[in-house]
């Protein structure tokens, strides 16, 4: 396991709160509005200088939606989005420029984030001339730095997207990422598109690069064994809610929330002996659809220690042990009495109201 020590302290960079996303249906000659798909609903978390957050869950659990909004390529529906204490929920596009260079993506897919037509030196150079960011040395040469920075041969500098491999490419991704020098990574399933061989390589990469340039990630990802190398925090979101947040290794050793049990009851395990006592939990049934999502506990359909409360009154998200939070009524691993768990529910639900009430600011007029 991987004991790199968690960022427990420190400046937070940024944070998100109560954040949701209702992508709005609409049906009928005058398309009026019948419904919502709530593929966001009110999310919080932050995140410190130099560390790294899991966002983990299944597919269409909201993590994805969740990024988009912190990158202010999707427009959030509710909540709060601040960065370095600026509060840039509603900022027009014309004030996130100068933010652009702060914030930056890595995309998923290599292949398809990389023009075909363009060389790698003209890829990666595109950000310093795009955000006119003033290189002490020639542009070719920052870009070969650069290059070299991500293990790339400086020499390849005129090859074109198509004679790399995967990782390589996602390895130029990251160098165009890197030209503008952000302070805050969000790294969209990086390494998903990848062979198994070079995932790790990739995830070392991002590691090495954190220490060196004193970068702060947010990881998207479904598969739990990659989080877990990477982050020093992990939330993991159902059903566009976060059901459970904690450091990696007290999330990983004391599941609280059934749901991550389940999840993590699912990776695979190298050693044959430890895979032998492992109980395997095999959820029930498919994700519900957003557009309807089951009241109260979201996870209730497909939680096998769910009782009537559970369709009756939501979770809030508490904390049980120190920096370690989960929303359920029957929270495993945890030595709190429920006097103690209603109690902290209670005093969670009514900060919560607090929370929701959070201004909607208008977007500005100088778009
Ligand atoms: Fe399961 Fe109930 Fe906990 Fe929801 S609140 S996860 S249904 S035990």
């Amino acid at each position: 396991m991987d004991d790199r020590p968690a960022v427990a302290d420190g400046e937070v960079l940024l944070d998100v709160r109560n954040l949701g996303k209702h992508f709005p249906v609409h049906a009928g000659l005058l398309r009026r509005q019948v419904a919502a798909v709530k593929a966001v609903d009110g999310v919080s978390f932050s995140v410190r200088k130099g560390e790294t957050l899991g966002l983990v869950g299944e597919s269409g659990c909201g993590k994805t939606t969740t990024g988009r909004m912190v990158m202010r390529l999707l427009d959030s529906s509710f909540g709060k989005i601040t960065f370095e204490g600026q509060d840039i929920t509603k900022l027009s596009q014309k004030r996130m420029r100068p933010l652009r260079r702060d914030i930056q993506m890595i995309f998923q897919d290599p292949y398809s984030s990389l023009n075909p037509r363009q060389t790698v030196g003209a890829i990666v150079g595109a950000a310093f001339r795009l955000q006119k960011i003033d290189t002490k040395v020639p542009v070719k040469k920052a870009v070969q730095e650069l290059l070299e920075l991500v293990g790339l041969n400086p020499e390849h500098y005129n090859r074109y997207p198509h004679e790399f491999s995967g990782g390589q490419r996602q390895r130029i991704g990251i160098a165009r990422t890197l030209a503008l020098r952000p302070k805050l990574i969000v790294a969209d399933e990086p390494v998903s598109a990848l062979d198994v061989s070079v995932q790790a390589q990739v995830v070392n990469l991002l590691e090495d690069l954190q220490d060196e340039l004193d970068l702060t990630y947010v990881v998207i990802a479904h598969d739990l064994s990659v989080v877990r190398h990477i982050a020093d925090r992990v939330a993991v979101m159902y059903l566009g809610k976060i059901v459970e947040i904690a450091d990696r290794n007290d999330l990983y050793e004391r599941p609280m929330h059934p749901y991550t049990n389940a999840l993590l009851s699912a990776v695979p395990i190298p050693d044959p002996a430890e895979r032998e006592n492992r109980k395997r939990i095999r959820l029930q049934g498919d994700v519900p659809s957003p557009l309807e999502p089951p009241p109260a506990c979201r996870f209730h359909t497909r939680c096998w220690k769910a009782q009537d409360i559970c369709k009756e009154k939501e979770p809030p998200l508490v904390e049980l042990s120190p920096g370690h939070e989960a929303a359920c009524h029957f929270p495993e691993n945890t030595t709190v009495s429920a006097t103690d768990l209603v109690a902290a529910q209670t005093a969670a639900l009514k900060g919560q109201a607090a929370e929701a009430s959070v201004v909607k600011g208008e977007p500005d007029d100088d778009d």
